[in-house]
């Protein structure tokens, strides 16, 4: 069975970094399909033996009249719903923000599997954010380098349960 997983996050964190990782250039397939709007990239993610799709949140770094707060909710609740299963990011070295508590409420209340992840996690700057992260009330987070690709084993090993 295939399913559906949301990559959401405040900007900045390294969710297109991960989706990058996930879809590779694959992502050029779906590009042009009727539906993907400019603020929600899809694309279909090889990890190892899984293939499922997957939701990047972007557009929140462009600036508009409408609140940052306010196109984060949109977005991401629209992603949510599309989702089977949610990877919601943080960065490791920055800790937990506020924003990042936004998230973490729109995630709880939703119904969806959530699987917490600090990102840039490589080396030991992220040790003090993975700690607080736990803070957040969405179970262990994994640790992450999108960048470097560590932490890929342990998010396969987080998906299986779904697939
Ligand atoms: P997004 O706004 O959440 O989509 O974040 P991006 O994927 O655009 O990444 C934001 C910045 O963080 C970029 O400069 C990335 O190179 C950097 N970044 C992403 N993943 C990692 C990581 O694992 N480690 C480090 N050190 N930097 C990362
Ligand atoms: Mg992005």
């Amino acid at each position: 069975m295939s399913f559906t997983l949301a990559i959401v996050g405040r900007p900045n964190v390294g969710k297109s970094t991960l989706f990058n990782r996930l879809v590779g250039k694959r992502l050029a397939l779906v590009d042009d399909q009727p539906g993907v709007t400019r603020d929600l990239r899809e694309g279909e993610a090889r990890l190892a033996d899984l293939r499922f799709t997957v939701i990047d949140t972007a557009g929140l770094e462009e600036a508009t009249d409408e609140s940052l707060q306010g196109r984060m909710r949109k977005l991401t609740e629209r992603a949510v719903q599309m989702a089977d299963v949610c990877l919601f990011v943080i960065d490791a070295r920055a800790g937990v923000l506020p924003a990042d508590e936004v998230f973490a409420e729109i995630l709880r209340r939703s119904s969806r599997h959530v699987i917490l992840a600090a990102n840039k996690a490589e080396g030991r700057a992220g040790e003090a954010g993975l700690v607080e992260a736990y803070s957040l009330g969405l179970g262990e987070p994994l640790r992450l380098s999108a960048e470097h690709g560590e932490g890929m084993s342990e998010l396969l090993t987080a998906l299986h349960p779904i697939a």
